[in-house]
This record gives C-alpha cells, structure tokens and sequence, in this order.
C-alpha cells in the first residue's frame, strides 16, 4: 500500500462536541473509532489527525481516564514522532491549554519536555528522547533528560 488514510477532525469541533456533553462527546469518539476501523479494511496505514486554526495536522490520540472524571489527551506532530502535548482534559481550561499548545507549534515553538519553558522548535531543541523534545538549557531541563533516558535501553 503506498497511502495511508486518516481521520480529520477539528480541534474547535473536539472542544465544541465536548461542550455538549460528555453522551454526545462519547458519540463523537466512537463514530472516529468506527470511521477508522472501517478504514483499516482497505489501510492499515491510517491514523487520527486533529486540525488546527493555521489548517496544521496533527496525529492524536484520546482516551477516556479510568475513574471517569475526564479523558487522556495525547498530541503529535504530523509524522507522530514529535510529542506535542500530554495531558487531562476534564475542563475547557485543559482544551484551551492543548490548543495553545498546537498553535504555537505551527508559530514555530514547542514546550520543553524537561522545563516546561517555550523554545523554537528547531534552534531550541538540543536533547532527543523519542517522542521527548529538551532544551537542555537549564540543570533541571538536563537532570529530566538524563532520566528519560535511563528509561530507554540503547542499541
Ligand atoms: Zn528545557
């Protein structure tokens, strides 16, 4: 197979289905879940795109957390290689955390896995730990990366 397919949803769609309510929100990730089974029957290249304002796709994944009280939001670049954000989403203050998080990334910055602080995503990023970008600009920044390494197992 030489394509891949995938499902596009928008980020604004996401917030405003998850404004409704969590039935209808519920709706929502399973008519995705279907939309990409049903794909897998001609792919099994397919992956789930959330879109942003600047029309920037981005690999996601979303789950609901076990004791019910919001889901696990999961974002990557487009090629999935680059994490992007990882977190809770149980209020709109969470949707707009990620959603800042996506803009920023098409305005060329991405938030340092180690420190948390904002860095061009190119220039800034000096550590590489899979998914896990560091800018390594700080004892903190170091000391987390040092860790998230020991974690991985090198070749
Ligand atoms: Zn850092």
């Amino acid at each position: 197979m030489i394509f891949k397919l995938g499902v596009i949803v928008d980020f604004s769609d996401l917030v405003f289905q998850w404004g409704k309510g969590k039935d209808n929100f519920e709706r929502c990730l399973e008519e995705i879940r279907e939309t990409e089974e049903r794909q897998k029957e001609i792919s099994h290249r397919t992956n789930i795109y959330v879109s942003n304002i600047f029309g920037d796709l981005f690999v996601f994944s979303i789950d609901k957390i076990e004791d019910g009280s919001g889901y696990s939001l999961h974002i990557w670049d487009n090629s999935g290689s680059e994490r992007i954000f990882l977190g809770s989403i149980k209020t709109e203050k969470n949707w707009e955390e990620a959603g800042k998080h996506l803009e920023r990334y098409s305005l060329g910055e991405i938030k340092c896995h180690g420190c948390g602080n904002w860095v061009d995503k190119k220039d800034g990023i000096k550590g590489y730990c899979y998914a896990g970008r560091y800018c390594l600009g700080n004892e903190e920044c170091k000391e987390t990366y040092k860790e998230s390494r020991k974690h991985f197992t090198t070749f």
